[in-house]
């Protein structure tokens, strides 16, 4: 299976928020990194499951580092 694209966003109380685009609908599907477990499954809004691999979640998870390494942010 391969991996959907995703982004990292950074909330008001630095929560990182992945962000996966639907790679059938382009819906973007918000969900926070924290519960987001390796080859678990989402629901986006057209029917179409989502699931990022073990590997896409820790890029995901490194991104999350690098952003917070850049915004000099230390919250978990
Ligand atoms: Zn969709």
């Amino acid at each position: 299976m391969k991996s959907p694209r995703f982004d990292i966003d950074l909330d008001k109380h630095y929560k990182a928020t992945v962000v996966i685009a639907c790679s059938a609908c382009g819906h973007e599907n918000r969900h926070h990194l924290a519960s987001l477990q390796p080859d678990s499954t989402l629901a986006c809004v057209c029917g179409s499951d989502i699931s990022l691999t073990a590997y896409g979640l820790q890029s995901a998870h490194d991104k999350a580092a690098a952003i917070k390494a850049a915004y000099h942010i230390n919250a978990a």
